[in-house]
């Protein structure tokens, strides 16, 4: 499916200038008039355990049990109803038992499916999940919901920073944000920008661009805190991008290092109206990005070829050939 870029109602400069103000509960539009639709699947999963993760090994809460989790109370505070469907969590683990993925994906659909017609669904996901005898399942479960609610359907989603993105994914969403801090201590304010952007389109009948800009590096999360330099200003650049008229929100991924599928790398992404300045900021920030993990990794090990890596250059391994001829 290919991005939809189109203004509705509105003139570009119409639109700056009314992202540019609060949105006002209750202004403009019925509150009863839109209907938006939340829930989704949080795992992380690395492809390299042979432990499954089970329907037991996920807390699953639907319908008012999701609506009553105190995480999502920001939802009750929009002019806009959101209606629970199913949300999946687990601790991270190995990959997806098969059946339990499509048992939890067919239920969260036909939830959907019976809240229909909607106006905006809110996905809150994680972004590294793998399933056995699949490729990004997330692009899956995303893809598949777009099919059931249709091309004019407004989709934000919310992403762990550890998440891997894809073409299916950026090509089912109108827009997205991420984690800013790990650890994460933003997970509340990540879900509030994602769905604060929704009800922001949906009150001004905006369909907003997305620029994305895989960035061709991984590194793990240990690598990756934003309380340390060189991710502490990488990360803290965001709010200031965000703030730009035309931009609706900044995120920037590490990716999921411990997943070998195509699509683990970082990534750049960039939600507004002004598709020009979306793209020099991906592309910025991609590029910081891209220069950071080189940092990182000149600091902390060797890099190179794996038989440079494996051999006598690497001071920890001349150190173990050290200790093992003591010990000998
Ligand atoms: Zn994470």
């Amino acid at each position: 499916m290919r991005r939809r870029t189109f203004l509705k109602n509105a003139t570009v400069a119409a639109l700056t200038s009314a992202l540019a103000r609060t949105w006002v509960t209750g202004t403009g539009r019925a509150a009863e008039a839109e209907r938006i639709a939340f829930g989704g699947i949080q795992i992380e999963c690395s492809t390299y355990s042979n432990i499954r993760a089970r329907m037991e090994d996920f807390r699953v809460e639907r319908g008012q049990e999701l609506a009553d989790d105190p995480f999502f109370r920001h939802l009750k505070t929009y002019p806009y109803p959101f209606h629970p469907t199913l949300l999946a969590a687990a601790v991270p683990g190995g990959p997806v038992e098969r059946k339990t993925y499509d048992a939890l994906k067919a239920e969260f659909l036909q939830r959907v499916t019976d809240l229909l017609p909607l106006d905006g669904v809110y996905l809150p996901m994680h972004g590294a999940m793998f399933v056995e005898g699949m490729q990004d399942a997330d692009g899956d479960w995303i893809e598949s919901t777009r099919r059931v609610v249709g091309k004019d359907c407004l989709m934000t989603a919310s992403f762990d920073l550890h998440g891997s993105l894809s073409r299916r994914i950026i090509d089912s969403l109108d827009m997205l944000s991420a984690f800013r801090t790990a650890p994460h201590i933003d997970r509340e304010q990540t879900a509030q920008r994602a769905c604060d952007m929704l009800v922001r389109c949906l009150d001004h009948k905006i369909r907003p661009t997305m620029v994305w800009a895989p960035i061709p590096v991984l590194m793990p999360g240990e690598r990756s805190s934003t309380v340390y330099e060189p991710a502490k200003h990488l990360w803290g650049q965001l709010p200031g991008l965000n703030a730009a008229p035309g931009v609706l929100d900044a995120s920037l991924l590490v990716g999921y290092v411990w997943a070998d599928e195509p699509r683990a790398t970082a990534s750049a992404v960039m939600t507004g109206t002004d598709p020009e300045l979306l793209k020099k900021d991906a592309l910025g920030q991609g590029l910081g990005q891209k220069n950071q993990s080189r940092e990182v990794a000149n600091w902390h090990s060797n890099t190179g070829t794996r038989a440079k890596s494996l051999n006598l250059e690497c001071p920890r391994a001349r150190l173990r050939s050290a200790s093992k001829k003591l010990s000998a």
